[in-house]
């Protein structure tokens, strides 16, 4: 078969006849790319990570890790208490604040994301913020201490071959000028949105620009007194001359302003370091120093790729698609890709699953990216839109910032304007996308932030608190959650807001949750699955046995007696999560063993 690209290396590179044979290569040492290699090697499975450059950019991009992205870190060992004390304190990040500049007049707010204590009851680990380059350094040390992974930095893929289930790819030495072969079963993509990979495989991607032109400026300052006790994680700015957000990473250092920008009045080649510094003064508002560190063009599009894998190739987070950061959805898209295919992985490199196995990665992960990119576009464009229509547009500056006070201060126009910031409210709540997504549904949710647990296959096991760490020996063990950071709660709260139902899922098992009246009946459903598995799937396989009231106890009230209910584990029924805690299925008291082992059998392509 002929090579998928015609990219060669540098003219000046030789080519070295040096063979890597590894079963999983991973192209893209970023965020995707490495939490993939942790997970690979949790489960015991060997890859190799190829990075194109020697570092990572210090720009800070994502900001948000979501709630599904911490309930992800903490299956994988990865302590979601340790990453809560990096990153913005949540009393920082709880607002979004709409001002005419940070030091102008205060127009309004809308609480970033879902921070309440009550949002406790639906996931264990609310959103937290945390810049990409400090969350990229904690899973790299963590990888570091794995120390069963290799990581080629300056090393970049080329192109790629693929031969019955082996692929061979061309690798560029960037140091040594020299290419070289990896040979493996399987190439995945991490290398972000302007994948070579994808590019070299010829996968297209569906999407569309809105052709709004933004600017993203990296910059350092002490906002602190400028802001004063208007803290919050973005900055809405609505002056005519700038109008885009502040990303309050840390409020008194690092920090991004993202504005639309008119392409025709100044044309990206045109932006310098002066510009860039006119741009930020006008957002702050106030004459303080501050440093601009880069500034960078992009347009608001959206883009899904129109599949996800060719051959043993197969395409994750920015590689797969990218959005606008209207929603802060791409990287824990990404993230929850990566959770999605490792097991799959594992299960056909530890002979556990068949080849089709990965088919449900394309059928599970994209619908995700068209809904979360769809909704990102759509924030992007009206919050665009009101800032557009609220700075103005007379051409005269001073004019059009006397008109803006106006609208605001005017007590006949300003409940439009209050009423325009208050129709941005779904752009900021995004807990419904985050944990409501369930595999297999096509539908796009009605709204962004209503989240209702589903108890049915493809959806996440919904969350609720365990009274304690679960009992038995063969379900995993975490360290308990520490909530302390909502100061709400007091000390009677926080201790039982410290292990939740998704801790009964181990990361490399099927697990079955029933309650303890109907132990005797799962455990010969049990019994009589594991031997003819054990023919299909050897010993690999894991399925362990969580039963409510024996190995678990859930905390009293109206959650305990919904779960319970929506499980319908008193009617006798037991539900099977798969090891990336969703349901596989849920069954009834009479289903035969037959059934329950085709099901498994199916979904695990064997
Ligand atoms: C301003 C901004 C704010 C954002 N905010 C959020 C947010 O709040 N929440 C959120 O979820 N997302 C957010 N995002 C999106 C998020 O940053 C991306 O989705 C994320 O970085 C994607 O990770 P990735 O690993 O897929 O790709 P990348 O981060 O792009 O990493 C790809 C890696 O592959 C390497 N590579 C490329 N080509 C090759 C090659 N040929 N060979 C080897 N290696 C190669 C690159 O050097 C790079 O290190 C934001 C983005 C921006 C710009």
């Amino acid at each position: 078969m002929a090579p998928h690209s015609d990219h060669g290396p540098d003219p000046d590179t030789t080519s070295s006849t040096n063979e890597v044979d590894i079963p999983i290569l991973i192209v893209g040492g970023g965020p995707t790319g490495f939490f993939l290699a942790h997970m690979l090697s949790q489960f015991g499975v060997k890859c190799l990570v190829i990075e194109r450059y020697p570092t990572r950019l210090a720009a800070p991009k994502a900001h948000a890790l979501s709630p599904r992205t911490l309930e992800i870190c903490r299956q994988f060992d990865l302590d979601v208490n340790d990453v809560r004390r990096l990153g913005t304190q949540r009393d920082d990040a709880y607002w979004v604040n709409f001002v005419t500049s940070l030091a102008g007049y205060y127009v309004g707010s809308l609480p970033y994301e879902r921070m309440d204590a009550e949002v406790l009851e639906h996931t264990s680990t609310m959103i937290h913020n945390i810049p990409q380059p400090t969350f990229e350094q904690f899973v790299a040390k963590r990888l570091a201490r794995d120390g069963v992974v290799e990581i080629r930095r300056n090393h970049s893929f080329v192109s790629c071959m693929q031969h019955g289930d082996r692929v061979t790819t061309l690798v560029e030495d960037r140091d040594a000028k020299k290419t070289y072969e990896v040979c493996s079963r399987h190439v995945i993509a991490c290398d972000g949105a302007k994948s070579r990979v994808r590019e070299t495989l010829k996968i297209e991607s569906e999407g569309e620009s809105t052709y709004d032109t933004m600017m993203t400026i990296h910059f350092n300052a002490d906002l602190r007194p400028v802001i004063n006790k208007q803290v919050g994680m973005l900055h809405w700015i609505m002056d005519p001359e700038v109008s885009g957000f502040i990303i309050g990473y840390d409020l008194s250092g690092n920090q991004v302003l993202i504005c639309n920008f008119d392409p025709n009045k100044h044309p990206a080649e045109s932006w310098d370091e002066q510009h860039s510094r006119k741009i930020l003064t006008a957002a702050i508002g106030c004459s303080i120093p501050f440093d601009v560190l880069s500034w960078r063009p992009w347009v608001l599009s959206r883009k899904v790729a129109e599949r996800y894998s060719v051959g043993n190739v197969f395409l994750v987070g920015d590689a797969a698609h990218s959005f606008p950061p209207t929603g802060g959805l791409g990287l824990n898209c990404g993230l929850a890709d990566v959770h999605n295919i490792a097991y799959k992985l594992a299960a056909i490199h530890q002979k556990w699953g068949g080849p089709s196995l990965l088919a449900t990665y394309e059928s599970d992960r994209r619908q995700v990216a068209l809904v979360y990119s769809q909704q990102s576009v759509k924030n992007g464009q009206q919050i665009f839109g009101l800032l557009k229509t609220l700075g103005t547009t007379d051409n005269d500056l001073e004019t059009a910032k006397r008109n803006l006070f106006q609208r605001i201060s005017d007590p006949n126009s300003r409940p439009d304007v209050l009423k325009g910031i208050e129709g941005q409210r779904e752009h900021f709540d995004n807990l419904g996308l985050h944990i409501g997504y369930v595999y297999g549904d096509t539908e796009i949710p009605a709204s962004a932030s209503l989240f209702v647990p589903s108890y049915r296959a493809g959806a996440r096991l919904p969350h609720a608190w365990l009274t304690s760490a679960p009992s038995s020996a063969k379900l995993p063990k975490f360290p308990p959650i520490d909530c302390s950071y909502v100061d709400e709660l007091d000390a009677s709260a926080l201790g039982y807001k410290q292990f939740s139902t998704l801790d009964l899922c181990a990361f490399d098992a099927f697990t079955l949750i029933f309650s303890t009246a109907f132990t005797t009946h799962w455990s010969n459903v049990l019994s009589e699955l594991r031997p003819n598995l054990l023919k299909s799937a050897g010993n690999g396989l894991k399925i362990n046995a969580a039963a409510l009231g024996e190995d678990f106890e859930l905390v009293a009230g109206a959650r305990r007696n919904e779960w319970v209910m929506g499980l319908q584990l008193e009617r006798g029924a037991a539900v099977l999560v798969r090891p990336d805690q969703h349901i596989l299925n849920c069954y009834g008291v009479d289903t035969q063993v037959g059934e329950i082992l085709k099901g498994l059998v199916t979904h695990l392509g064997l």
